[in-house]
């Protein structure tokens, strides 16, 4: 959290209480979200927040490199790496309990402009979404 509230200073962004709460949230669960879940807690403490209120907030911290959205489970997670927001983030998601480990990869990074350069293309963001089984239950697997 002082990190995010360091960078925004320095970034001179304003980060407002709203904005803060969903970081503040995103933090406690320590796991990926999906706008709703982040609504319905967001309402225990702002009761008058709407659907909006939550994709406003998450938009904006998207855009500053502080959250990821996951796009083929619809959830968000906080990213790990906030001062390298133009990072290529490599996500490997457990498809039975939907947790999400976050890799970077200088080589992979290293490729993928190369190949970018190759097409003259630009990259402007990357997620690289892999699913899979986490350890802990492919520990569960073989242990039944
Ligand atoms: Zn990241
Ligand atoms: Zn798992």
């Amino acid at each position: 959290m002082q990190t995010i509230e360091k960078l925004c200073a320095k970034r001179n962004i304003r980060l407002t209480p709203q904005r803060k709460t969903v970081i503040q949230l995103m933090l406690n669960a320590d796991k990926a979200m999906s706008a709703y879940d982040l609504l319905d807690q967001l309402k225990e403490i702002e009761p008058q927040a709407k659907p909006p209120t939550i994709y406003r907030a998450l938009d904006f911290l998207i855009e500053q490199g502080f959250v990821h959205k996951v796009e083929s489970i619809n959830c968000y997670i906080i990213c790990p790496h906030f001062d390298d927001p133009s990072h290529i983030s490599i996500l490997f998601i457990c498809d039975k309990c939907q947790s999400i480990i976050e890799e970077h990869s200088p080589i992979i990074e290293a490729q993928l402009q190369s190949l970018a350069q190759k097409n003259m293309f630009i990259i402007q963001h990357s997620v690289l979404e892999i699913h899979g089984t986490c350890q802990h239950c492919a520990n569960q697997i073989v242990g039944q």
